[in-house]
């Protein structure tokens, strides 16, 4: 007997993987939660039947959510990171001992819990003494802030459900307030592909452009997310992704990435057209 695990990037199209085991399966107060081990990608976790992460390729989603900001402001001291259960972004944010800081606001307990005893891989600096954990609604949670970080990371679940929230015009004028004067907005900013992914993704930025007056987008290559081309938002301030990048000092700190390196960072924000023409096309 063979067991798969399909996900339906649209009505059309199925993405399957080969499941060895299902590990755990679970409901919250708020979603399903489960985790498979596969030959191809290694242990792997999904919520509602999406795909959150998998071993073999969270390396690329969790360098390029990090590190883009970090080398841009390599002076960030303080981070909120709105979601990210998982732990991995967490992680990589934890290799910089410059940060002093690090809030996480996760709606919901449960995948954390499940994520420290499946996914050590990525979960394993949550307990990190710089780290706090706050069990709530980050639109919730942004709200009560003011003038307090110097990076707020959106890695948060689709436009849809507990998600929901993260990609509205209120919940960015929220990022902007809490965020210190020279702060940083990034987001997961969903894939320009298929049509009700870059639809999300061309209102989102939309959003973005009418609170920041820096709003640039980046992408990536990854494997199991529909279409495998993700995009990330970047929003600041002042800082430029480009101009502003601290490439000799973010190389002098010698972090092995098997990811994200300077070069990359630059030619990550090079879209290809039709995704620029989806950027500015209006909103619908
Ligand atoms: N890398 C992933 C992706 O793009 O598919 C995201 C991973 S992370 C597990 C997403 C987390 O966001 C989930 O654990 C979910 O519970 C959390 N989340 C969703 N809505 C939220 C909200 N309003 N406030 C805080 N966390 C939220």
């Amino acid at each position: 007997m063979e067991l798969w695990y399909t996900e339906e990037h649209t009505d059309d199209v199925h993405f399957s993987i080969k499941v060895d085991r299902l590990l755990y399966s679970g409901e919250s107060e708020l979603q399903r939660i489960d985790v498979f081990h596969s030959k191809e990608f290694g242990r792997f976790l999904t919520l509602d039947g999406l795909m959150m992460l998998t071993e073999k390729d969270e390396f690329i989603y969790h360098d390029m959510i990090v590190h883009v900001p970090m080398a841009t402001n390599p002076d960030i001291e303080k981070v909120l990171v709105i979601g990210g259960g998982d732990g991995g972004t967490v992680r990589e944010l934890t290799r910089y001992q410059t940060i002093k800081k690090i809030d996480m606001v996760e709606i919901d307990e449960k995948v954390v819990e499940v994520c420290r005893s499946y996914l050590p891989q990525t979960a394993e600096k949550l307990d990190d003494p710089r780290v706090e954990l706050f069990f709530e609604d980050g639109l919730k949670f942004v709200r009560k802030k003011k003038d307090e970080y110097h990076l707020i990371i959106v890695d948060s679940t689709d436009p849809f459900g507990p998600g929901e929230g993260l990609f509205t015009k209120e919940f960015y004028g929220n990022c902007y307030k809490a965020l210190k004067e020279d702060g940083i907005l990034v987001n997961q900013h969903e894939s320009p592909y298929y049509f009700n992914y870059a639809n999300s993704m061309r209102r989102a930025h939309g959003r973005i452009k009418e609170v920041f007056p820096i709003c640039k987008v980046y992408q990536a290559h990854i494997p199991t997310y529909p279409s495998g081309h993700w995009l990330f938002g970047f929003a600041s301030k002042t800082f430029d992704p480009i101009e502003d990048l601290k490439e000799d000092r973010w190389n002098s700190l010698d972090l092995k990435t098997k990811y994200y390196n300077t070069e990359l960072h630059k030619g990550s924000f090079a879209l290809p057209n039709y995704v620029k023409e989806l950027l500015e096309s209006e909103d619908e």
